[in-house]
């Protein structure tokens, strides 16, 4: 089914670029980790006629170096991944979110469901049997798991924008070989760098690699680790030079049983309960020095890189949710009468409504965007941290005005959007808070 799916799917950019009449730019193809999809300018005749049937109009002026599209224009393969993953999500996840959330505990079916149609390994090559799709791809999916259960899209999400891209773009070619391979088909992986002193100042951390022989002796404790219930293989940052400061800190690949490694007590949660959230204790755990995971003492680097990518994947997280959210919501407004009429034809009613569908609108241009320009190779430090931000404070506003356009109803749990209210608080915690989104836009707005 994986390997269908990957058939389906596979090469989803260059054949995007084609859809739009673009073509990619070898030279720039070569030169990057993961093909910086830099386009260069159709002919215009061939875009007109790709763009037929639609009511685009690209601007095309001698002036103009790049043509431009709308943001929210998919390709065909994007357009058939996100209707196959909505089909996947009301049939095989809907029917059992309920029971999820109240039991804390992720049904085995959904994991199965996801590995089985490959939404666990998206842009993992097809060598190692994933999906050989792409980032914008993965962002599509995200959303699309968010609008029915936001605990499937954050595994989901952790899985393919941190873990996997992490043995993606660092792993020496045995353990791409041994780790893409089961994070494609069969393997959680989890991504493990906070821990009870470091939070926001995650590289004050205090875990500690200590050589000896060919081996690194890990302790410490890392908390709030998602995924960490079923994973297979975690990720963990860990200081292997304390005297050079966050310049020691190396990224390990640690298995899940190793002795020594230990996983403690589930997190209960206010929201996206049924997401696995653990503590992680290392006590002693010997790991071989071939089990770094890129280069010694650049560990800071990596998990900056992969948290600016990854706060992409939580504001298409948090979009999702928003939009599920409006959508369970709005046939009520339209069912429920007083005073004789609809509630949503009042125009106050219709006024809220239209100002939180306007803000989703905002929202999905920002995630969008900053897929997009994470596809081309730019830079998306600010544009994801901005997206994130903007993402969370959206859906918080949209699940809140939900709960209020739906009344006492909204407040009860015979509705999903108590639910929604609850996991997305979640958008403002994790990958950086956000007054640490609203400090690094700052700076990047600082050096600009
Ligand atoms: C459900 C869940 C899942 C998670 N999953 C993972 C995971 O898989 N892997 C992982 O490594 N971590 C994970 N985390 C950890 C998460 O990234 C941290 O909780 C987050 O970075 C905040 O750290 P903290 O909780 O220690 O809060 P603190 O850093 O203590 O922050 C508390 C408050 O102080 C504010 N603050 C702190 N510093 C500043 C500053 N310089 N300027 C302004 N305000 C500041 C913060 O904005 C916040 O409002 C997860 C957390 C949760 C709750």
């Amino acid at each position: 089914m994986a390997a269908s799916f990957s058939r389906q799917f596979g090469n989803i950019l260059l054949r995007r670029a084609r859809h739009v009449g673009l073509k990619t730019d070898p030279k720039c193809v070569k030169n990057t980790q993961i093909g910086c999809r830099n386009y260069v300018r159709p002919t215009s005749g061939n875009l007109q006629s790709q763009l037929s049937g639609t009511n685009i109009n690209p601007r095309q002026d001698d002036k103009s170096q790049f043509v431009h599209y709308p943001l929210d224009i998919l390709s065909e393969e994007e357009k058939m991944m996100k209707e196959s993953v909505a089909k996947l999500a009301s049939e095989k996840i809907e029917p059992l979110v309920r029971q999820m959330d109240e039991n804390s505990m992720m049904e085995p079916s959904v994991l199965q469901a996801l590995f089985e149609n490959g939404l666990m390994g998206i842009e993992i090559e097809s060598e190692y049997g994933g999906t050989n799709s792409s980032f914008m791809a993965a962002i599509l999916v995200i959303e699309e798991l968010a609008k029915i259960d936001p605990s499937i899209s954050v595994l989901c999400d952790v899985q393919n924008t941190l873990v996997n891209n992490l043995f993606r773009k660092l792993g020496t070619p045995e353990q791409k070989e041994y780790y893409l391979s089961r994070l494609a088909t069969n393997m959680i992986g989890s991504f493990c760098l906070s821990e009870p002193e470091s939070g926001s100042d995650a590289f004050s951390l205090k875990t500690a690699a200590v050589k000896h022989g060919d081996y690194y002796i890990l302790n410490g404790t890392k908390i709030w680790i998602t995924n960490a219930e079923h994973a297979g293989v975690f990720v963990v940052m860990a200081n292997a030079n304390p005297t050079a400061g966050y310049k020691g800190i190396t990224s390990f690949i640690v298995d899940k049983d190793t002795e020594g490694l230990s996983i403690g007590k589930k997190e209960d949660k206010l929201g996206i309960r049924a997401s696995s959230t653990c503590p992680i204790h290392l006590d002693n755990v010997k790991v071989h020095e071939s089990k770094i995971l890129g280069q010694f003492g650049l560990g800071y680097r990596y998990a900056i890189d992969m948290l600016n990518e990854g706060r992409i994947g939580i504001g298409a997280q948090m979009l999702g949710l928003a939009e599920g959210c409006f959508n369970k919501t709005i046939p009520y407004t339209k069912e429920r009468k007083q005073f004789g009429k609809p509630i949503g034809s009042f125009q106050s009613m219709q006024h809220q409504i239209a100002h939180v569908a306007t803000q989703i609108e905002a929202c999905r241009l920002l995630v969008y965007n900053a897929a997009r320009r994470q596809e081309a190779g730019l830079p998306v430090v600010k544009e994801g941290a901005m997206a994130k931000l903007y993402a969370s404070e959206v859906a918080a506003l949209t699940t809140s005005k939900c709960i209020e356009w739906m009344g006492g109803v909204g407040f009860t749990k015979d509705y999903p959007i108590e639910k929604y209210y609850r996991d997305c608080k979640i958008g403002a915690i994790y990958e950086g808070t956000s007054n640490i989104q609203l400090n690094t836009i700052a700076r990047c707005m600082e050096a600009e």
